[in-house]
């Protein structure tokens, strides 16, 4: 069922995601009320309540979810059981399918293969025995990464010559993880897409994204890639979404491989290296680079409202995130004409911490 404007969108999770698309929200005419643990949480100060709540209390989250017209969230490592139980009180969009997909590697790269789309050569890894002969598998270097809970590079270890196969395991916590083929990408690009209520579709431009230290630092869009390259890019999405009956938006990220094809020119070709069921920091762009901003996509489809477009203003937009102290250049940024400066309200910056980020447009000559 589609809301109204004055109906209330439930949101668990209260970090920057959550705040930017509590704003969205409230452009819209819709309020917000965002659940969370206990902590630093920005989306708190822009939206009409709060809970603070455990994601395991199941009594608080059914009270929340009678308090919402329809629940979503900016976080995919929530519990699935947590959202299951959700799901029998209020709408939960996007639906359990995507989240129990996209919280673990294996789930993940298993529905993919499923769909015939390709990613890196993996094997299930239970245990310390099970790595030794994963590694007579695919050899190494390899990346070891955790089946949950893994984000920016957290949850994983690089498998080199002389690594110490247990040790290895043990880092990691000794929990059941994926082993991984290095993939020997040129570059990383996402797409950021939405599907509605009503099964209609809408992608941004393919984005490339540079990442330093395993955390985005900055994404350009169109990324600067073959046409048809993008084409198949976001046709993989638009599968992943009718397949699991997608209401949101949702983020692809793609390592793009380049092999000499039979007239010996290179090929691109892409392999998903996974997926996020949320509004995603590559799409940051859109809030001052598209027509409909990826937040306002996401509340429109959630909302069972049509999709915005997805035009892009410009011919260029770059984002760059702002890390740590990187926000405290905020007034040189301010005073660079055309720069669109976003600060995420967080109340101390840490090393790699998003702080905020800053947008910058190029137009036609
Ligand atoms: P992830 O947390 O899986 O998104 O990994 C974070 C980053 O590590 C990616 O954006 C890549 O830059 C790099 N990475 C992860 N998996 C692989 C892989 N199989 N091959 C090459 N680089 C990878």
């Amino acid at each position: 069922m589609a809301l109204r404007p004055g109906n209330t969108i439930g949101i668990l999770g209260g970090g920057q995601l959550g705040r930017m698309l509590a704003m969205a929200a409230a452009e819209l005419g819709l309020k917000v009320h965002v659940y969370a643990p206990q902590g630093d949480n920005p989306a708190f100060e822009v939206a009409a309540h709060h809970t603070v709540g455990s994601f395991e209390d199941a009594d608080k989250l059914a009270e929340f979810g009678a308090a919402v017209d329809v629940a979503t969230y900016e976080f995919e490592n929530i519990p699935a059981s947590s959202v299951a139980a959700l799901a029998c009180v209020c709408p939960v969009r996007p639906a359990l399918p995507a989240l129990a997909a996209s919280q673990d590697r294996l789930a993940e790269k298993e529905f993919l293969g499923s769909l015939g789309i390709e990613t890196a050569t993996y094997v299930p890894v239970e245990d310390a025995g099970a790595l030794a002969r994963a590694v007579g598998k695919l050899g190494r270097p390899t990346i070891l990464k955790t089946r949950r809970l893994g984000y920016d590079g957290k949850g994983q270890i690089t498998v080199r010559e002389g690594s110490d196969l247990a040790a290895s395991f043990r880092s990691l916590g000794g929990v059941p993880a994926i082993l991984e083929s290095v993939v020997p990408f040129v570059k990383e690009v996402s797409v950021i897409a939405a599907r509605g209520l009503d099964g209609s579709f809408a992608a941004y431009d393919v984005t490339e994204n540079m990442h330093v230290n395993h955390i985005l630092s900055t994404s350009r869009a169109p990324a600067e890639i073959e046409s048809s390259t993008a084409e198949r890019a976001i046709t993989a999405a638009r599968r992943i979404a009718e397949a699991l009956d997608y209401v949101g938006v949702l983020a692809v990220e793609y390592f793009l491989v380049e092999e000499p094809g039979p007239d010996g020119r290179l090929d691109q070709k892409i392999k998903v290296n996974e997926i996020a069921p949320r509004v995603h920091n590559s799409g940051h762009w859109t809030l001052d680079g598209a027509l409909c901003s990826q937040f306002e996509q996401h509340i429109r489809a959630i909302a069972g409202w049509p999709l915005g477009s997805t035009e892009r203003r410009g011919t260029v937009v770059m984002m760059q995130n702002l890390l740590g102290d990187e926000a405290e250049n905020f007034a040189g940024i301010l005073a660079e004409p055309g720069a669109h400066l976003h600060l995420y309200g967080k109340a101390q910056a840490r090393p790699g911490r998003k702080m905020g980020h800053v947008t910058r447009i190029t137009r036609k000559a």
